[in-house]
């Protein structure tokens, strides 16, 4: 069974006390069963007040967040290594006290454009903190690294180097995030790169090619539900889209969000579900 979730800043830019209630109530009202919380500063979240929400309306919640440059952990300097490690051990005690089972994003390396190829030490420090990260998160949670595009990340561009690196960590609760707006921009074939990634695949984000409304963009849908059909997925696929309207002030930038593609979250989020729900379960796979 696939569980359709959305993103938290389809809802707000933050999350003080009426960002969150507003986030999770919306989510539920949408129809969604599972939120993700961004936490690009874990220690500025409430993860115990944000626990009672989703109690509160039957909501699970996932964890995403990107590092920055002076947390990157495919840094080639130790100090800025460990605290990169800092922030993500801060992400694992809130999944743990948000009752979640998945951290995810671009927990791997920086979230920034790169202007040199990583270096060798780099993405040794990248796996050994991954092995490391793994550990400490135990059985109960899963660690999925975010495939994105080139102008994002230099160490993760398509499926093919994800399973490299993957196996490189050789973590049994590590799995790959693929996200269908870096993937139109990387792979050679949507479905094809589903297929490759098989049970490795963790997390899948729903993201259209202008990152606005899904099925109004360029990504071919049909080969996305068809792939993840191919595989038997039954994980977290998760509406992702970020707007003008709704800003965090690093992340939005980081992602380069300038232009509005949408006003009315809800509106956008009640379609978005149908739309997955409509071309998940066309395909043959169930939706809770
Ligand atoms: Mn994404």
């Amino acid at each position: 069974m696939v569980q359709l979730g959305v993103h938290s800043m389809v809802w707000a830019g933050g999350w003080g006390p009426q960002e969150r209630e507003h986030a999770v109530r919306s989510s539920a009202e949408a129809g969604y069963g599972v939120i993700e919380v961004t936490a690009p500063d874990p220690s500025q979240l409430d993860a115990g007040a944000t626990r009672e929400l989703l109690r509160e309306y039957g909501l699970r919640a996932t964890c995403s967040l990107g590092l920055q440059p002076e947390t990157d952990v495919a840094s080639e300097d130790p100090d800025v290594v460990a605290r990169g490690r800092e922030v993500l051990a801060g992400a694992l005690e809130v999944v743990r006290a948000m009752e979640g089972d998945v951290l995810c994003g671009v927990i791997h390396q920086a979230l920034t454009r790169h202007t040199r190829p990583l270096s060798d030490l780099g993405r040794r420090h990248a796996v050994e903190t991954m092995a490391w990260l793994c550990e400490q998160a135990g059985d109960g949670i899963t660690v999925a690294v975010e495939v994105v595009n080139r102008y994002e990340s230099n160490l993760l561009n398509t499926t093919e180097q994800a399973l490299a690196f993957v196996e490189e960590v050789g973590a049994s609760n590590l799995g790959i995030h693929l996200d269908a707006y870096h993937m139109n921009i990387e792979e050679a074939g949507l479905r094809r790169a589903i297929e490759l990634a098989g049970d490795r695949l963790a997390y899948f984000h729903v993201g259209e090619s202008h990152r606005g409304a899904p099925g109004t963009g360029s990504v071919p849908w049909d080969e996305v539900w068809q792939g993840l059909a191919a595989i038997g997925y039954d994980g977290k696929v998760t509406f992702e889209s970020f707007s003008s309207a709704v800003v965090h002030p690093e992340l939005s930038s980081a992602l380069a969000i300038w232009r509005n593609t949408w006003d009315d979250g809800m509106a956008l989020a009640v379609a978005a579900r149908a739309f997955m729900a409509e071309g998940l379960t066309g395909a043959g796979l169930e939706v809770a």
